[in-house]
């Protein structure tokens, strides 16, 4: 179903790359940046991801583009880059979002390989594209970044802790990252979503009746799981001027998960 939205002004002018932006919480997150009136370069690993979201967005009259851009590969992200100066002209945002997880277990467990890729696509690729970005939201004289990290970031989950550790890693990035980077009037903050109802999470919500589900449940103050349209306000609050003097913050967005005080 498509529905025609109709553009808000707070990032008019502004143009946004958000990676992962295909589904779940990038997705939200690129809708919602253009409904507020910045011009979008969608993002993800595959081709036919990138071109029906790009059509969809479209027909909702938002201002997007698309390209293909695999975070951990150095030649994608380039060209994320080069596709938004030629189509856009600039870059005001960049949204960090992808991330991997491609184990579930103990610790210790971890194989070394597992190791690198998570640290590879959730930590060094974020790195990686801010030093890419960085450049061209200096020409333009300010910009905002914002990392998608997740609660288990402060509070680590036993079964994803490869994982939870790079999460925690992103929001000590958002922190040693602000001051040089207030110096070039770029803020960066970063995002922590609880238990929200996408793909990569839907183990977790999909049959709430189960034990395992019910235990997680309980674990939120608010007794529900998250909507992805319910992170993306806070991304395009902490990009806009309204947050002019927030950086090297983290927002959680858990419906009440106790994860730091
Ligand atoms: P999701 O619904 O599974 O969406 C995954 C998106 O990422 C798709 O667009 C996918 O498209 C793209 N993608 C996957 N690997 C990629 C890569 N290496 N490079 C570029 N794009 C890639 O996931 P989600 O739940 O929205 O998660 C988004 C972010 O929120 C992640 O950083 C995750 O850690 C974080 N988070 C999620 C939750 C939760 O409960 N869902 C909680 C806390 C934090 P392609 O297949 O086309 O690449």
């Amino acid at each position: 179903m498509t529905s025609t939205v109709a553009k808000g002004t707070k990032l008019a002018g502004k143009v946004a790359i958000v990676t992962a932006s295909t589904d779940g919480i990038g997705l939200a997150i690129a809708k919602r940046l253009g409904q507020d009136g910045a011009k979008v370069m969608i993002s993800s690993r595959k081709k036919e991801h990138v071109e029906g979201t790009v059509e969809n967005l479209r027909k909702q009259n938002l201002d997007v583009a698309g390209t293909i851009c695999h975070v951990g590969k150095s030649k994608d992200r380039e060209s994320l880059v080069q596709e938004t100066l030629k189509t856009f002209g600039g870059i005001d945002i960049l949204v960090s979002n992808a991330a991997a997880n491609p184990v579930f277990g103990p610790i210790l467990d971890t194989s070394e390989e597992a190791w690198d890729k998570i640290f590879d696509v959730n930590i060094k690729s974020a790195f990686l594209l801010c030093k890419e970005v960085v450049p061209h939201m200096e020409a333009r004289g300010s910009g905002a970044i914002v990392f998608v990290s997740s609660f288990v970031g402060y509070a680590p989950s036993e079964l994803m802790g490869p994982y939870s550790v790079s999460k925690t890693a992103l929001i000590g990035l958002t922190k040693a990252m602000s001051p040089q980077l207030a110096g070039m009037n770029i803020r960066v903050n970063c995002l922590a979503p609880g238990l929200i109802k996408t793909k990569f999470s839907e183990m977790l919500w999909k049959n709430p009746n189960t034990g395992f589900q019910q235990d997680f449940l309980n674990s939120i103050a608010m007794k529900r799981f998250g909507e992805p349209e319910e992170c993306s306000g806070t991304v395009s609050f902490l990009v806009s001027d309204d947050a002019s003097y927030i950086t090297g913050e983290t927002i959680l967005v858990t419906g009440g998960i106790p994860a730091r005080l």
